[in-house]
């Protein structure tokens, strides 16, 4: 077969167009990329031969060479690893299979200075090459296979292929550096580059003209904690999370006695592109006596710390586990109880930081809380980590903190739930809970509608949303007595609410539940509450938005008797009636409830018309 040119995909052309043009400041790092595809070849090939020990064959001793040539200009990097066949060569180095890459990009090229971050969750590692590149050279030949490829490309649009006399098995990637690029054609350069940036990797690296390994080629998970420095677990990091930021917390640790394990896991800096991802995979590669195993095993993690990056490795499992059967096996499940608590337990200890735990808490404080109705064994740790958003202060408290403040005569820990905190902390609902100086957590993920609920309590202490009938407010002393004394004065006298209230219930008939004088109310005249047994109101908006609901629950449509416009009113009532004025401010004033709550109007003609009709009488 002869030569073959083809075309990059056409999002490779615009990664290879960011990456060679703006990306990187320190270009070195390309080798770092290099080395650390050259070692997955080789944990790819020895995962293979637990089965297949004849596609390792005499070559079992996996390695990575960098060697030069200085008349060539050239930097070739070798692995005996896995290798790639034709069609790998192809898919691998021409395409990006990664769903949503395309909108990444465009949102990237938008932006003048594109945040490497992002990008290296992409994969950009072998593409990196091409900063100092002006052609790269892939000669690869596959374990098991007799046939070689070379691949060879410019970075310009496009690559070829052909075949090759490659006797042995791997991958070389040799690089002819561009002009004023010769530093990488120097020894002791690459030596301290490797030192820098590749000392975790597990292989030996060995560097033209000496027989001995630049790095010390064991893995950094088996390494002495005190040992290792700060910066070595963040290259490891940037490793094996495919990351380019500083992690937020490092967990490292042995499982000694009955398992036994290591675990080198870190929480990153910033959230993962695939956080959200239905899948719900986590990002933990799982090893056995250092044998790369696989970068998805189901159940090693729970789904709820999937933003989790790095490394378990096992000494139980058997060596011979498939992918698929490593599901079932009882060790894996064992493994996953002491990572979470090992993890949750670091994380409590991590919460004292307050500065870096709301950081934190804003990445992946969300996900965290699917634990709390999907794990009930550790929900209790789960609880100690949850943070909020509440009504009495601008910092995040904890459950803690909220049961520390609670009033004398409060028995439940109040919420609400919605899209803004800001808005949220200006619901009519809190009214009365902000005079009585009641604390409410604003809870704004999409997991908050149900994980109160699902959990029940904190300490004895019911988890109430503010959005339901019947808080009993009145138990709760007022934080100025005083001032609601004089209050009453102003208060509606009861008979007079009754009247009104007989007049709206026949009025809004089956639209409302019923209508009842309100004790959360201070401001506003009225408010809708669900009932106790009824789904909340902002649970049923997300359901109806998911179209899990099609009927909406009826509502308790509340009044404020110390509010003018209803003292107006009840006066109104009991002196004349039912007299059509009120029967439309009785709309309006439902209508009004529902916009507060975020509601749209049910019949925006109708509204129009009732409003125009009680302003016309007071103009
Ligand atoms: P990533 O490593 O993030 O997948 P890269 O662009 O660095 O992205 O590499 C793309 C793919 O090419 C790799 O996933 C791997 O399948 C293949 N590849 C790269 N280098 C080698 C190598 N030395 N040996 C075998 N396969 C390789």
């Amino acid at each position: 077969m002869t030569q073959q040119r083809m075309q990059f995909q056409a999002e490779v052309s615009r990664l290879l167009d960011i990456v060679v043009h703006s990306l990187y400041s320190e270009k070195e790092i390309f080798l770092r990329e290099l080395i650390s595809n050259a070692s997955d070849a080789c944990d790819k090939l020895r995962y293979e031969a637990l089965t297949q020990p004849e596609l390792v064959g005499a070559d079992g001793d996996f390695k990575i060479k960098i060697s030069v040539d200085k008349n060539a200009r050239t930097l070739t990097i070798s692995d005996n690893g896995i290798g790639m066949d034709r069609d790998e060569l192809i898919e691998n180095l021409g395409t990006i299979a990664r769903s949503g890459t395309s909108t990444f990009l465009e949102k990237l090229g938008e932006s003048k200075k594109p945040d490497i971050n992002f990008i290296g969750q992409f994969g950009v590692g072998f593409y990196s090459a091409f900063m100092v590149a002006q052609t790269v050279e892939v000669t690869s030949r596959k374990a098991g296979h007799d046939e070689a490829f070379c691949w060879t490309s410019d970075g310009k649009g496009e690559f070829s292929v052909e075949e090759d006399d490659k006797s042995s098995r791997g991958t070389d990637v040799t690089i002819y550096l561009k002009q004023g690029e010769d530093e990488f054609l120097d020894i002791e350069r690459l030596r301290f580059i490797i030192n820098r940036y590749s000392d975790h990797i597990a292989l030996p690296i060995i560097l033209e003209g000496s027989d001995q390994p630049v790095n010390q080629a064991s893995a950094l998970w088996m390494r002495p904690k005190n040992e290792i420095k700060l910066d070595q677990y963040q290259e490891f990091y940037h490793h094996v999370a495919h990351a380019f930021d500083e992690q937020a917390l490092t967990i490292h640790w042995k499982a000694e006695g009955k398992i036994e394990y290591a675990g080198l896991l870190f929480v990153p800096g910033m959230k993962p592109l695939d956080l959200f991802d239905p899948k719900r995979q986590h990002g933990v590669k799982l090893y056995v006596k250092r044998v790369f195993i696989t970068d998805h095993a189901d159940g090693l993690v729970p789904p709820y710390l999937r933003f989790l990056r790095g490394v378990i490795d096992s000494e139980d499992l058997p060596l011979n586990v498939s992918r698929e059967m490593l599901q079932h096996n009882p060790m894996l499940a064992k493994i996953r109880q002491g990572i979470t608590r090992r993890v949750l337990g670091d994380l409590n200890k991590f919460a004292e930081q307050l500065d870096a735990y709301a950081k934190f808490w804003e990445n992946f404080g969300i996900v965290l809380k699917e634990g709390l109705y999907e794990d009930t064994d550790n929900r209790p740790d789960l609880l100690k980590l949850l943070r909020s958003r509440s009504s009495q202060c601008d910092a995040l408290v904890s459950l803690e903190d909220y049961v520390g403040r609670m009033k004398e005569g409060q028995d439940a820990i109040f919420y609400i739930t919605g899209e803004n905190a800001d808005k949220l902390a200006h619901n009519p609902h809190l009214e009365g809970f902000k005079e009585r100086g009641v604390e409410v957590l604003l809870l704004t993920d999409a997991v908050d509608d149900f994980w109160p609920t699902a959990v029940g309590e904190y300490h004895g202490k019911v988890f109430k949303s503010v959005t339901r009938a019947g808080q009993d407010l009145g138990k709760i002393k007022s934080t100025n007595d005083a001032e609601t004394k004089t209050d009453k004065a102003d208060e509606t006298q009861a008979g007079d609410l009754d009247s009104l209230i007989a007049l709206m219930k026949l009025e809004l008939g089956e639209t409302v539940k019923d209508v009842r004088p309100s004790e959360r109310l201070t401001s506003s005249p009225v408010c809708l509450v669900a009932d106790d047994g009824d789904i909340d109101i902002h649970l049923e908006r997300f359901l109806k938005q998911h179209n899990q609901i099609r009927t909406p629950s009826k509502r308790i449509l509340e009044l404020n008797p110390k509010h003018l416009l209803i003292r107006k009113m009840a006066a109104r009532a009991k002196a004349s009636g039912a007299v059509d004025g009120l029967k439309n401010i009785a709309w309006l004033l439902f209508d009004q409830a529902r916009l507060m709550d975020g509601e749209t109007l049910s019949d925006p003609m109708a509204f129009g018309e009732k409003l125009n009709e009680v302003l016309a009488k007071v103009v």
